[in-house]
């Protein structure tokens, strides 16, 4: 029995989506024929999980440092300030 898992492309949803070789640490890279960008479907570090970024928002409306939101989200200070400084652009 095959089994498939429909994959889509995390910057513009598209299913034209092609293998692009590996990570250094083994995990697939797979590019969009549409954008062009690459994209892993799975991700190992904690910074890169789905959803982090609203967790980052979240912690910072109640007001956390961002070394609080490092600490408890278990991803670098770095990540925080520069999530923080991209939307504090809009
Ligand atoms: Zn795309």
């Amino acid at each position: 029995m095959r089994h498939y898992t429909e994959i889509t492309c995390k910057h513009c949803q598209s299913n034209d989506i092609v293998k692009n070789g590996h990570r250094p640490n083994g995990d697939q890279r797979w590019r969009c024929k549409s954008c062009k960008k690459s994209f892993q479907v799975t991700y190992r570090s904690n910074a890169y999980q789905p959803g982090v970024e609203d967790k980052i928002d979240e912690m910072t409306l109640n007001s956390s440092g961002v070394r609080d939101i490092a600490r408890v989200l278990k991803i670098s200070k770095y990540k925080v300030m520069s999530h923080l400084k991209k939307t504090s652009a809009k």
